[in-house]
């Protein structure tokens, strides 16, 4: 790369936003395809102006670029081994028009946000890709994505209002602005004019034309959208369709303006099976004309591969080796609707032969667990791949009419080419199957099996059945070389056209959809080396890094497990021992300190990989040199924790005496917990229900900030409020010396977790009564970690379940008119509380303000204390969000003195304000 184009790019681009070393181009090297590219250079941008200014440098200097949104992406178009560009935190811009009818979205906004937004108005956009929680609108249009329900009717392409987009030479045009749009048709009217002529060609081509029509009444992303050459006239609406569904090969796309969908509140599901495919797909065919929402299609092997799920009924098991399943969903406005359109359904299947059947329901918990079938699928094959092999989800259209035969030949090819494994599902309305697989690119013989069966499978999908090779997932790299077989040399070259009317310097995501090399999908193979077990399942999808809270600071989730498997393949390997060095230097800060060891990840995770666990691990290997301090601080607990109630008075001492000469010290900063005295065992004649006190060791030694609203202890806070209700708290003696193991568990030293959990266990049992005596406990993250330590026969209940189970309906509360923010931490949703908080701190307010984007708060027990950069980086957007609140409410006292440093709105626990506002109901 010329020196003199990175030169302009350091420029343009500031240090902590320009990656160009060996652990962060590897990291950002990946996206859930199975290809492998390095970049060169990684630039994070934060604006249109800076996008601009790096498609006129890479044009003067010939560098390919390459577009990055979420990197959800399958085929294999997120990747490059040039310069990437990948989408900063600053594309979040939204505006809502017309009740909901329409919403602008910048290119950074993920899919599920832009619907929690839409929500309220009873819409939401029509694009559903299934990995909606972490895809951007920039890959979402740039993929033209679809899912269960959005059809080709709701996709991008057919709900686009308005686009914003930046040409390859530099140039904006906004379709929604008149004044942009003139000028731009003056700027390129030769373009226009080419654009126009195309358009034109193509629809006085009948065996064309009647091509794409066919096309595009499939589910189809193979090549450039065509259809935008033959359903509009006007080329600016030519030129925004172009747009979609082309994987950042003609330009960048800034934000769009969406026409939404109806998001109807009532639902009702079905799953029919059916003795064979052939009378399965018949039943597709009729259900094409009823008011069905979603048809998932489940071949007998999918259904095999989560048979052994808890929760399905037993009968999955027995199924006839031909059996197909249909799991249908209807959406209506209102309940009555609904029921008539459940009643049209039903009469269409009644003729069928059934080998089971769970008919139509509302019930949510029945519906989730039919829908949870068929998201288990995909999981559950990833799940069980040997490891070292990828998982790979194929993507293929079949015409409706041809849909049984499309399954029996791909089970065919299957057989013939030994994927055993394989399993088959899909939207069945739209004859749009997913068949996923497993396969090892270790050897050269497994390459070419998947090069012989991908050939057959192009063969029979595209040119046999008239079908498409990639129904919702892109072209990529992957179908690249298939461009032609499907559709035809004429509609190629004019692909071909546009590609060079639009990027006529070829630095646009290059070898993406438009390819002359027709071996490409066998190049750049992605290879999934062991790295630990705790983490060989992963498939790279990205779904875990929006709630990373290290993400905008250092790695992901994703990245990290990425940085692993390169580290270890290359100490097996013993290459390269200088890249080693590097990797593993840099990971120490970027990969293990950085991390919080939250496990938010896990929850996000489609195969439940916590990538915490791998941290505490390697943490653990780093750390044994210290377990014997460790083990030694364990039995002295008690005095560890009067030394940092003494160092927090000195530090409130320091604070006062040199202010701003002590800069780790600020005002959140918490003083030393005030002493309070609880009954150290139950008083017999109260009258009240004894419950057992688990006073978590931050809340005994960190007290409320300085100058804080309300400046008493969480335990006179907690016993005050049950009091209200019924129950009094009690502490047995020697609270000081338990500790659920957490700052131990968290730093790798497992032994001296363990030693301090099974104290503490047997000073519950003994003081609980053998788990008689509930016990409560204050602190979310202390909840967690005893959720699976403790013997089930302790009644342990966290802080926040008992105060909304058995406190809340015995208290009158008066709300607050004041704006309140809520944290729900990582521990919290962990626990699976945020429904709880949420109703909990919404009975204190008229207003309730949970800020978005923010999901662990980083402070990670103590770690806010001594890389304060972590908490920072997690919390960056808070304070403007909860700008207007006079306090913050949370369930953790650690995250709450970053929460309060970060905001600058103090942050206590929610039962402050709920012993504030709440009497006893008489
Ligand atoms: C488990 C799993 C399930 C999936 N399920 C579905 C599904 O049901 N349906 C479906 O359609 N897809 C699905 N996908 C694929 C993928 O998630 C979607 O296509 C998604 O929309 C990609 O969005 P992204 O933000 O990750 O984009 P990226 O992967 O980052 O980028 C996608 C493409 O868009 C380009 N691009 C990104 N931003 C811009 C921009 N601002 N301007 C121009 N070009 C840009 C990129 O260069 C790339 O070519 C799935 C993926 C996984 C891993
Ligand atoms: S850890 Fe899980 S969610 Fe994250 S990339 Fe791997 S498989 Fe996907
Ligand atoms: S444990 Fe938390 S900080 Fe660590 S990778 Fe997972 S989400 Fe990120």
């Amino acid at each position: 790369m010329q020196p003199q184009f990175l030169h302009a790019v350091q420029q343009l681009i500031p240090a902590e936003r320009y990656f160009d070393d060996p652990l962060s181009t590897l990291a950002f090297g990946t996206d859930a395809s199975f290809y492998r590219l390095t970049p060169k250079l990684v630039l994070r941008v934060e604006s249109e102006q800076e996008v601009i200014a790096l498609l006129k440098l890479a044009g003067q200097y010939q560098v390919p670029l390459t577009f990055r949104a979420a990197g959800t992406s399958l085929s294999g178009q997120a990747v490059t081994d040039s310069v990437l560009l990948v989408l900063g935190e600053n594309w979040q811009q939204y505006q809502i028009f017309e009740l909901g009818e329409r919403i602008r979205l910048a290119a950074g906004v993920i899919g599920a946000q832009a619907n929690q937004w839409l929500a309220s108005y009873g819409r939401k956009i029509g694009p559903d890709p299934a990995s909606i929680n972490s895809c951007k609108i920039g890959g979402i249009v740039a993929n033209n994505a679809s899912g269960m329900c959005c059809g080709t009717a709701q996709n991008s392409f057919n709900t686009l209002h308005g686009m914003r987009l930046v040409l390859a030479d530099g140039t904006v045009l906004d379709t929604e602005d008149a004044a942009s749009v003139a000028a731009f048709r003056q700027s390129h009217a030769p373009l226009l004019a080419e654009l126009s002529a195309l358009a034109q060609q193509t629809c006085n081509n009948p065996e064309l034309l009647a091509k794409i029509r066919h096309k595009y009444r499939l589910k189809n992303t193979m090549g450039f959208s065509l259809n935008a050459l033959t359903e509009f006239s006007d080329p600016i609406d030519i030129l925004s369709h172009l747009m979609v569904g082309s994987e950042g090969c003609l330009g960048f796309i800034s934000s769009v303006t969406y026409q939404t969908v109806p998001e109807h509140p009532h639902k009702a599901s079905a799953l029919y099976v059916f003795p064979d495919i052939a009378s399965c797909c018949q039943a597709v065919t009729l259900l094409k004309d009823t008011p069905v929402a979603a048809v998932e299609l489940l071949d007998r092997r999918s259904l095999r591969s989560v048979q052994h799920k808890a929760g399905l009924p037993a009968w999955v098991a027995t199924l006839s080796e031909g059996a197909a399943a249909l799991l249908i969903e209807s959406r209506a406005a209102t309940v009555p609707q609904l029921e008539r359109q459940l009643a049209q359904i039903q009469q269409q299947l009644a003729a069928f032969e059934l080998e089971q059947k769970v008919d139509f329901t509302r019930e949510p918990a029945v519906c989730e667990q039919l829908w949870a079938i068929r998201k288990g699928t995909f999981p559950a094959v990833g799940a069980v791949r040997e490891t070292g092999t990828t998982v790979i989800i194929e993507d293929v259209t079949f015409p409706l009419p041809r849909l049984a035969e499309g399954v029996l030949a791909l089970q065919q090819l299957f057989d013939c080419f030994g994927y055993h494994e394989a399993i088959i599902f899909g939207h069945a309305l739209e004859g749009n199957l997913h068949f996923v697989f497993t396969q090892s690119f270790n050897s050269a013989a497994e390459i070419q099996r998947y090069a012989d069966f991908m050939r057959e499978v192009a063969q029979r999908v595209a040119v046999e059945f008239g079908g498409a090779l990639k129904a919702e997932h892109g072209t990529g790299r992957n179908m690249a070389p298939f461009v032609e077989l499907e559709w035809g040399t004429e509609a190629y070259q004019l692909m071909w056209r546009i590609k060079q009317l639009l990027d006529p310097q070829h630095i646009l995501n290059p070898d993406v959809v438009l390819s002359r090399d027709s071996q490409l999908h066998l190049k750049h193979l992605k290879a999934l080396p062991a790295a630990d077990p705790l983490v060989d399942k992963c498939i790279e999808c990205g779904f875990c890094e929006p709630v990373c809270p290290s993400r905008k600071l250092t790695l992901t989730p994703r990245q990290r497990i990425v940085a692993q498997r390169e580290i270890s393949q290359l100490q097996q390997s013993g290459e390269d021992s200088a890249r080693l060095a590097a990797l593993q230097q840099a990971y120490q800060y970027a990969g293990t300190d950085t991390c919080a060891a939250c496990g938010l990840c896990s929850t996000a995770c489609p195969v439940g990989i916590n990538t915490g666990d791998l941290t505490r691990q390697l943490r653990a290997r780093v750390n044994q040199r210290y377990q014997g301090l460790a083990n030694f601080a364990a039995s002295k607990f008690s005095v560890i924790s009067s030394l940092g109630r003494t160092a927090l008075n000195i530090g409130q001492l320091g604070a006062r005496v040199f202010g701003a000469a002590m800069p780790l010290w600020h005002q959140a900063m918490p003083t030393a917990t005030r002493a309070f005295q609880l009954p150290d065992k139950p008083e017999q004649d109260s009258g009240l229900i004894p419950v057992l006190y688990f006073g978590s060791c931050s809340g005994r030694v960190l007290g409320p900030q300085q100058h804080s609203q309300d400046p008493r202890s969480l335990a006179e806070v907690s016993a005050n409020l049950l009091q209200k209700a019924g129950y009094q708290l009690f502490q047995p003696p020697k609270l000081a010396q338990q500790c659920c193991g957490m700052p131990f568990q968290s730093k790798g030293q497992f032994a001296a977790a363990k030693q301090m959990q099974q104290q503490l266990h047997q000073w519950l049992m003994q003081h609980s009564e053998q788990g008689r005596i509930a016990v409560f406990c204050d602190s979310s993250p202390c909840s967690l970690t005893l959720r699976e330590a403790l013997d089930p026969s302790l009644q342990l209940f966290d802080s926040i379940d008992f105060i909304y189970d058995k406190v809340l309906p015995k208290l009158k509360l008066t709300k607050q008119a004041a704006p309140l923010a809520l944290h729900v931490s990582c521990s919290a949703q962990q626990l699976g509380q945020g429904r709880k908080l949420t109703e909990l701190a919404a009975a204190c307010t008229e207003q309730l303000v949970i800020p978005e984007g923010i999901s662990c708060c980083g402070f990670a027990g103590d770690k806010g204390f001594f890389l304060p950069e972590l908490n920072a980086s997690a919390l960056s957007d808070l304070a403007r969000q909860v700008s207007k609140c006079s306090r913050g409410v949370s369930s953790s006292r650690t995250c709450e003195i970053g929460l309060s440093r970060h905001s600058g709105v103090e942050y206590q626990h929610l039962l402050y304000l709920l012993d504030e506002l709440s009497d006893a109901e008489c």
